[in-house]
């Protein structure tokens, strides 16, 4: 058998019993396939092993697999920094964009958005324990941003992403995470749509269980998945 199902049925089983430890239900933790530098072919069988949200962290990378792919029911999620100049190349391909980050990037968006008939599904990016990391807004601008986003007709935002700093012991990584889903309910509080504020994007492959405890709904996984990238690429 391919190791991308089991690498899929073990994922989906370790998700199982992290849900089962908090008392959450699996079916609120979707698995995003990360997929910089698979190939789409690799990506095809992600597909038939029952992947079917994928993310990517650069917009020419991704329309080009989304091209070759194309008729396939994927759902694309864009992770990556987004420059503004990519905004409509990613709002053309992409379901989700996790990574709106300031409010510049959510207005090109939206021009973007309004073009088409759809709104695009935002988280935003909160920079949370990396202060190196230029990506992420700072927690104490969150309620600023959020408000500026949530008056645009275009996008609709669905939560919070956070790319935490890389820790050895995914323990260490928890207090990151549930400060970003304390984040979100006071956005909740802040929101006129609180009903909409569901997504928590956050936990990798070697953190997700610890994130889906901590109220993760989207967890991006790439090499538990595809395998490590410097064999894959
Ligand atoms: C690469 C990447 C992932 C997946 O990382 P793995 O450790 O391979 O699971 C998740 N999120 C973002 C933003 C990434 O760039």
């Amino acid at each position: 058998m391919d190791p991308l199902f089991r690498n899929v049925s073990a994922i989906q089983e370790r998700v199982r019993a992290a849900c089962a430890r908090v008392r959450r239900s699996p079916d609120s933790v979707r698995i995003i396939g990360v997929t910089k530098t698979v190939s789409a072919e690799r990506i095809r069988e992600g597909v038939k092993a029952g992947i079917l949200s994928l993310g990517e962290n650069y917009v020419q990378e991704l329309r080009r697999k989304a091209e070759a792919l194309e008729g396939l029911d994927i759902t694309w999620h864009f992770i990556g920094h987004l420059q503004s100049n990519k905004a409509k190349t990613a709002v053309q391909w992409c379901r989700w964009i996790h990574t709106v980050d300031r409010e510049s990037l959510a207005r090109e968006l939206d021009r973007q958005a309004q073009k088409t008939s759809r709104k695009i599904l935002v988280l935003l990016q909160v920079k949370i324990g990396d202060e190196e990391s230029k990506s992420g807004i700072p927690a104490e601008r969150l309620p600023e941003l959020f408000s500026a986003v949530e008056a645009l007709d275009g996008l609709q935002v669905r939560g919070l992403m956070a790319l935490p700093p890389y820790e050895e012991d995914p323990e260490r990584t928890r207090p990151y995470f549930r400060t970003l889903h304390r984040l979100l309910g006071h956005l909740r509080r802040q929101a006129r749509a609180p009903e909409d504020l569901t997504e928590l994007s956050m936990g990798m492959s070697h953190d997700f269980e610890v994130a889906v405890e901590e109220g993760a709904t989207m967890i991006r996984i790439g090499t538990a998945l595809f395998g490590s990238r410097s064999t894959s690429a």
